[in-house]
């Protein structure tokens, strides 16, 4: 998809800017299986230390990192506890069932919010019938649920039940930096309830790859091990591990930009005849629209947004979602919008 589109389907489409390009170019580099990359090191290190963790490891991709925590915390005929919209039970391929025998327990929220509530019912009996809940999994912001931020006190809440019955915990925290920026909580209170946190470098941070997984000294030990059964030791992965580091310094304040461009975004698709932006809150970077199906479907409008050079992703029969990031500014919004409602009043 060359430069002519305007591309909102994700916050993953960024490339790296000229000044990450050159901090790549210019990263001291080894060979990172045999330990030996200080450029990975140092991101381990100043990522663990930002999310108040005693540990980090430098992973490929978030479905890596949200596996690798599986394996630490359950055995096969375990079960984990998570959100029947989260990224980690739908777009997966429920890895923890292919590759660690768990099983998930999918509990359905409003735009991925759990109320500490619905949980409570969930762990099962120490019975030879069943399996043993072990695990909850929550994700902050909710991909599905419209890059909704999890409330606070429902994350205390709800990790503090799980302590209480021993139940380990991690946080999807792909985007937990759009979180942080929103809300203006630190990312160490975010973090601070769960045992372990993976977080995403290559959505809005805008670097080309990788995630980390953090938490205690002996589990990340433990998780070197995971990384490379699964794939994922990488040789001078300092090329990478420097645009992560310079994601850290330079792209996580400028979130707010992205926010206010989705609300923009948002408050533009609002009042167009035939669509109806939900949730209609925008917390963070991402908006949903449903398409009247008087008008057609959403890969219709989709395909019909793509000829006037604007790329969104239909994610459902009605739904299309439209994500901000660095690449898109806020006069490429307004564009977006005139040809939302340009498709929108042709009737297809
Ligand atoms: C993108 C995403 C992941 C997976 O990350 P990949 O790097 O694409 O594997 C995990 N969780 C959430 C919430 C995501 O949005």
């Amino acid at each position: 998809m060359g430069e002519k589109f305007l591309d909102f389907r994700s916050d993953t489409v960024t490339r790296p800017t000229a000044a990450m390009r050159a901090a790549m170019a210019a990263a001291e580099v080894g060979d990172d299986v045999l330990g030996d990359d200080p450029t990975v090191h140092r991101l381990e290190a100043r990522v663990a230390e930002m999310l108040g963790k005693e540990a980090a490891i430098f992973v490929p991709s978030g479905t890596m990192s949200n596996l690798i925590a599986v394996r630490l915390h359950c055995r096969p005929g375990d079960e984990l506890i998570c959100e029947a919209g989260s990224h980690v039970y739908n777009y997966e391929q429920a890895g923890y069932a292919q590759l660690c025998g768990v099983a998930a327990r999918p509990i359905p929220g409003e735009y991925g919010v759990l109320r500490p509530e619905q949980l409570h019912d969930c762990v099962r009996p120490d019975n030879a019938h069943y399996v043993r809940t072990r695990l909850v999994c929550l994700e902050n912001t909710h991909n599905r649920g419209g890059g909704r931020i999890q409330p606070y006190a429902a994350v205390e809440a709800i990790c503090a039940w799980a302590r209480s019955k021993h139940l380990a915990t991690h946080l999807d925290g792909a985007r937990l930096w759009n979180a942080v920026v929103a809300t203006g909580i630190a990312l160490s209170d975010w973090t601070k309830h769960f045992d372990t946190v993976g977080v995403c470098f290559s959505k809005g941070l805008g670097a080309p790859v990788g995630s980390a997984l953090c938490g205690p000294r002996d589990l990340i030990a433990q998780a070197v091990r995971h990384r490379k059964v699964l794939g994922g030791g990488m040789r001078q992965a300092g090329v990478l591990a420097a645009a992560a580091l310079y994601a850290l310094e330079h792209h996580v304040a400028r979130l707010a930009e992205d926010h206010a461009n989705a609300q923009r975004l948002a408050d533009g698709i609002r009042h167009i005849d035939h669509l109806r932006v939900t949730p209609e809150r925008i917390d963070t970077n991402m908006v949903f629209f449903e398409v009247d199906p008087a008008w057609g479907t959403a890969a219709e409008f989709a395909s019909k947004l793509k000829q006037r050079g604007v790329l969104m992703l239909p994610t459902a029969p009605s739904t299309i979602r439209a994500v901000t990031h660095l690449d898109v500014t806020g006069a490429d919004v307004d564009r977006a919008i005139e040809a939302v409602q340009a498709v929108a009043s042709h009737r297809c």
